[in-house]
């Protein structure tokens, strides 16, 4: 149960203190419309009075009509009323007192959140939201309006699922037949010995060369040859810095922020308010990142993360045509970035990577049918061509894990499809890329529509390149003669690599 207790002030524009009676009549005959839902009670005026100009009343309730929406019907019925009948106006709400207690059998660690001036667990039930009613930063009726106290809610209640144990969701769907492996080595390692891939300057970045960067290109080859081509995926090219906007209508705006790279431009290009910098760096030879931080602006957003968010740009507020149904599209024009957690990994968790990412959008049925084309062509081209050791399990949705949750969608038939892979080395299975059917989460968040009405719903699926790389080379080794007869067809002959001294 959740309960609420609420005291608020109306001022207003003209004297009211002979109109007791009146606001006692208009309460007795309006709890219908103000405090109740489908005949049922929730809110209840505690008491009320009245000085100069302002009415005082307090409201306490249970969640059928939580006491911040009777205040806000309160509002638009008293107005009505008063303005209609008296031709008196409500000048300004005033929130005098505002806590919300939610039965709980623990707390949740949130030490602070806007517009609330304290939140306890209290005598080991409730956890109590007392809202600040006093600072600058207090909860005025305007919050009231925009729901803050109802998101507020939400957000502990997401917090209390958290800690019932609603883990990230992982069940088996089907496993390959076992194999004989070529390696047994780290894949990374191997790579290094040979001088295929060397480390960036930057943190889980990798410089590809001509070997690796060949065994990438050939399985993106691949992908066109066996998947994209024949089932008539069209490329375009996806924006790879992603603003604010798309994250919060993507939903990645809920929880993705100790991953992102941020990107700040500089607060003017005016090359005067650089010479400090310049000159600095070219007299010390450090370059002065500190004085930078000054100089930058607060971030415009952050680097491509999940590569599909930027596409519905192209889509949004817009109607689809008929014949452009099922819309079937792919992105692979740039890197995708995460800082990822610390310590060194090889290139299978990687701060920089390389994915191939497929997006399609249409009916229900239409979405559905081309995720099962597309499971038929992936196995083909792992039991096929590249002959791996794999698996696939239905997981957490992914536009749910990147808002931060765990569990199952409630959407029937909407979730995801993890592929992994074994890495013999360590016996351990990497996820190598999935497959998600997004329901209509980005159809309506990008406000699509069809032209004949339909809903609209979409898929995604990011093949990622360093995944796939290290499943295969874990499993089949460095030498290419023992290599899969089927993936050396397509792969052909070795670029020559760069040796040095
Ligand atoms: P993991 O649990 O292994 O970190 P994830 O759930 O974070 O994976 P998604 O967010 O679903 O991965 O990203 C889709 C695909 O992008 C993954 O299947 C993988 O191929 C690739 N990918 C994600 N993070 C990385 C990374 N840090 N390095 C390399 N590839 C990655
Ligand atoms: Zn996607
Ligand atoms: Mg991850």
């Amino acid at each position: 149960m959740i309960y609420f207790d609420l005291r608020a002030s109306f001022i207003f524009t003209k004297e009211i203190s002979d109109l007791y009676s009146v606001f006692d009549n208009f309460f007795n005959n309006n709890t219908d419309k103000i405090l109740s839902k489908n005949d049922e009670v929730g809110s209840t005026i505690e008491d009320f009075n009245i000085n100069d100009n302002k009415l005082t009343i307090h409201l306490k309730s249970n969640q059928i009509v939580r006491a911040n929406e009777a205040l806000i019907r309160l509002k638009k019925e008293l107005s009505n009323f008063i303005g209609f009948k008296f031709k008196i106006g409500i000048r300004e709400v005033l929130i005098n007192f505002f806590i919300i207690k939610i039965e709980a059998d623990n707390g949740v660690d949130i030490e602070t959140l806007p517009y609330v001036k304290n939140i306890d667990y209290e005598n080991d039930r409730y956890i109590k939201i007392v809202f600040d009613t006093e600072t600058e930063q207090k909860l005025t009726f305007s919050e009231i309006e925009k729901r803050i106290p109802d998101r507020i809610i939400t957000l502990i209640k997401n917090k209390l699922e958290d800690y019932g144990g609603k883990n990230e969701h992982w069940e088996l769907l089907w496993e390959s037949e076992d194999k004989k492996f070529e390696s047994n080595e780290d894949p990374t390692e191997l790579m290094l010995n040979e001088g295929w891939i060397k480390r960036g300057y930057n943190r889980g970045q990798w410089i590809y060369g001509p070997e690796a960067t060949y065994l990438f290109r050939t399985f993106e080859k691949i992908v066109l040859k066996e998947l994209l081509e024949p089932l008539k995926y069209t490329e375009m090219i996806f924006p790879k810095l992603v603003s604010w906007d798309v994250w919060m209508k993507s939903g990645h705006a809920q929880g993705v922020y100790p991953e992102i790279y941020y990107v700040c431009p500089p607060k003017t290009r005016d090359p005067k308010y650089w010479e400090d910098v310049k000159n600095i760096y070219n007299i010390t030879k450090e370059v002065p990142v500190d004085l930078i931080k000054e100089k930058i602006d607060v971030p415009i957003g952050g680097m491509c993360y999940a590569q599909c968010p930027s596409f519905w740009g192209f889509l949004q507020g817009e109607t689809l045509a008929s014949d452009q149904l099922p819309l079937k599209v792919y992105d692979h024009s740039g890197t995708s970035h995460r800082y990822e957690s610390g310590g060194i990994h090889g290139i299978e968790r990687v701060d920089e990577f390389h994915r191939l990412e497929l997006v399609w959008v249409g009916t229900k049925e239409d979405t559905l049918e081309q995720a099962e084309n597309l499971k038929k062509k992936y196995n083909h081209i792992f039991e096929d061509i590249l002959e791996i050791k794999w698996r696939t399990a239905w997981v957490t949705p992914w536009f749910m894990a990147q808002e931060g949750k765990h569990g199952l969608s409630d959407m029937k038939d909407a979730g995801t499809v993890d592929y992994e892979a074994l890495t013999p080395y360590n016996n351990k299975w990497i996820e190598i890329q999935n497959l998600s059917i997004n329901a209509n989460k980005y159809t309506k968040g990008f406000n699509v529509k069809s032209q004949d009405n339909k809903l609209l719903w979409s898929g995604c699926s990011g093949v990622g390149l360093e995944r796939w790389a290290a499943a295969f080379i874990s499993q089949h080794g460095l030498n290419s003669e023992k290599w899969p007869k089927k993936f050396k067809e397509y792969f052909k002959n070795m670029p020559k690599g760069i040796k040095t001294l």
